[in-house]
């Protein structure tokens, strides 16, 4: 799927691609709707109705990404209660496998998510995958989504990297999207981000159910 010997920097996305994306899918449609219900006297149903339309609005903005955001609007300690399910956060299959390959190499690899800053500690603190990364970037810190046009441009300029010979893996279309129009070389996709949902029928970019698929030539 990739020639490897023509990639000098990994780019890697966090949630759904390393890490299973259960762990927010079980806790923006169901945890936090749950505690939002007992806040304000709802029923789980009322509080869904409220909450999964505004969630669906604020896709692909900064402030969907941001614990504080939320914290605020929903009058909830969001990441006090991502740390009541850490038990849930764990990495997707043979991820440790690849990225202990990758660190045999030259490589530059970096991680870079949409997590903000306060749930990436929390994933590093559970996972301990820190220890396998060059660098790890929160798009908070550059001030643009990754799915934003500036994103990759800014990021660049923060962590000079070689688009040409680089590699972005994400499950995240949309990211792919603005990846592709800055010009990241490889393209890769996740079709089983979420462990207990179907596999995705990707047709746009390459894409990879585990990463077995990833690791011939590495
Ligand atoms: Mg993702």
């Amino acid at each position: 799927m990739i020639n490897w010997n023509t990639i000098d920097t990994v780019l890697l996305d966090m949630d759904g691609t390393l890490l299973d994306l259960n762990f927010d899918n079980h806790f923006w449609k169901e945890f936090v709707p749950l505690k939002y219900a007992e806040l304000h006297n709802l029923s789980l149903a009322e509080a869904k109705n409220q909450l999964i339309p505004l969630f669906k609005r604020m896709e692909g903005q900064l402030e969907w990404y941001c614990l504080d955001f939320w914290s605020d609007k929903l009058k909830l300690d969001i990441n006090g209660l991502k740390a009541e399910l850490a038990g849930l956060i764990t990495t997707l299959p043979h991820v440790i496998e690849f990225l202990e390959r990758l660190q045999h190499t030259e490589k530059q690899v970096m991680l870079v998510t949409n997590a903000h800053p306060k749930g990436l500690a929390l994933k590093m603190d559970k996972t301990c995958l820190h220890v396998f990364f060059h660098a790890m970037i929160s798009s908070h810190d550059i001030g643009f989504a990754k799915e934003h046009p500036d994103f990759w441009g800014a990021f660049q300029l923060r962590y000079p990297f070689d688009k040409t010979t680089s590699v972005l893996i994400d499950d995240n279309l949309s990211v792919l999207d603005s990846a592709q129009q800055f010009g990241i070389k490889e393209l890769i996709s996740v079709s089983k981000p979420d462990s207990k949902l179907p596999v995705r029928n990707i047709t746009k970019y390459p894409a990879i159910e585990d990463f077995r698929e990833l690791m011939q030539g590495l």
